[in-house]
């Protein structure tokens, strides 16, 4: 390396951790790197905001936040455009029509919907995408033809969870338990207990907020299929007229990336987040796995997660560029907020936990200030 080199760091995704990733090395380093950035999408996606879309008008940019607005004055090579390969040896990643060489990679391309097996010709909602959620509006916001019918949710998750009281709010958000509303919503959850991988204080209060909500919760109820007329649980078909699937995510590696090899949950990076043991290569956010190196008992999938591994990168390639050692990621505790229904929210640390309007409040502002 030259005196006058500037290593240049490739970004492959600019979703929460491949942003976080950007902003932190700027702010640690000034214009010390060549930062060249790429995203397939012309903005970032607001994902935590999502839900309230079923029963509230936000603004576009709320949504999809302009890279353009995100990287102003950061000095960034921004390209939208998808990497389609990485050739780790000669270090370069490729789109369709350029090459780009790199002295740093990091890959935060994100996760999509894991499907659920259904029959030919069934519409099963993903709330990951803003077609699915549009039609899904509407269709809540249509008076029924019959006079009562049942919506399911899977995924007793952060996520599954939050639709429930979504579609509660955007369908009579007035009705709770007790006034048998016309439409009765299941939230169906294969373990034994609410979110699983938190604190049993956060289940216990989302618990109580669904049941304030009169969403129905069926524990112990794995389902295994969406049927023409309804669902497949635990072996027994029940009848449902709209069915939200929220059963997780897989890394978003869908036409591969040439170059990189994945298993079902994701790039398995080492302690450092880095890829394959060269010290060049990293993966943040939810495209990666730390389940091949130790047991991690807190919940990966989420923003706040992405953009804390986002940072923690920065700061390792800083140190390796200043000819120091990449040090371990250990995920800290954080709060945990959840939007709950009729402005409600759930906000838990540890074991503490409030809910109410305060948490609700709160929840919202995060939202949109999570960027
Ligand atoms: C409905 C919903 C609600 C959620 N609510 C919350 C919440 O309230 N709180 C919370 O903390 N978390 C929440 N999450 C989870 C959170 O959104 C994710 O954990 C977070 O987005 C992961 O960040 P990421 O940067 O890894 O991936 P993403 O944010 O998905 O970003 C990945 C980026 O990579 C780009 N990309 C993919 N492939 C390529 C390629 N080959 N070339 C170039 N670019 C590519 C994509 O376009 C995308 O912009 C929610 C998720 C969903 C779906």
């Amino acid at each position: 390396m030259t005196a006058t080199h500037k290593p240049t760091i490739v970004v492959v995704g600019c979703g929460f951790a491949g942003y976080s990733l950007v902003r932190e090395l700027r702010r640690r380093h000034g214009r010390a790197h060549h930062i060249v950035a790429f995203d397939k999408q012309p903005g970032l996606y607001n994902y935590p905001a999502l839900p309230r879309l079923l029963y509230e008008e936000l603004a576009a940019t709320d949504i999809e936040i302009p890279y353009q607005r995100l990287f102003a004055g950061l000095d960034v090579d921004f390209h939208q455009a998808r990497i389609t390969a990485i050739d780790t040896a000669a270090q370069l990643a490729c789109t369709d029509s350029s090459t780009f060489a790199f002295d740093y990679l990091v890959v935060a391309t994100g996760s999509r919907a894991r499907p659920l097996p259904q029959d030919d010709g069934v519409f099963v909602y993903y709330p990951k995408a803003m077609r699915h959620l549009d039609r899904l509006r509407t269709y809540l916001q249509t008076p029924p033809a019959k006079q009562q019918r049942n919506l399911a949710v899977i995924g007793g998750g952060l996520t599954g969870i939050e639709f429930a009281l979504a579609m509660r709010d955007a369908i009579d958000p007035a009705s709770g338990r007790g006034a048998a509303p016309a439409t009765r919503i299941h939230l169906f959850e294969q373990g034994e207990r609410l979110v699983p991988r938190q604190r049993h204080a956060l289940g216990r209060a989302l618990h109580l907020e669904l049941e304030s909500a009169g969403v129905e919760v069926h524990l112990l109820s794995e389902v295994s299929r969406a049927m023409r007329n309804g669902l497949l649980v635990r072996g027994e078909a029940l009848a449902m007229d709209c069915t939200v699937c929220c059963i997780g995510v897989q890394p978003h590696l869908r036409q591969g990336i040439d170059g990189l090899e994945t298993g079902n949950d994701g790039l398995v990076v080492d302690d450092a987040l880095r890829l394959g043991g060269t010290g060049r290569l990293f993966a943040v956010g939810d495209v990666m796995t730390m389940r091949g190196r130790k047991s991690v008992s807190v919940e990966l999938h989420m923003a706040q997660r992405a953009m804390e591994q986002g940072r923690h990168t920065a700061r390792n390639i800083g140190r390796l560029l200043l000819g120091g050692e990449a040090q371990d990621y250990a995920p800290t505790e954080r709060p945990v907020s959840v939007l709950s229904h009729a402005g409600r929210g759930v906000l838990a640390y540890r074991d503490f936990c409030i809910r109410g309007r305060l948490a609700g409040r709160l929840k919202r502002w995060l939202d949109l200030k999570h960027v």
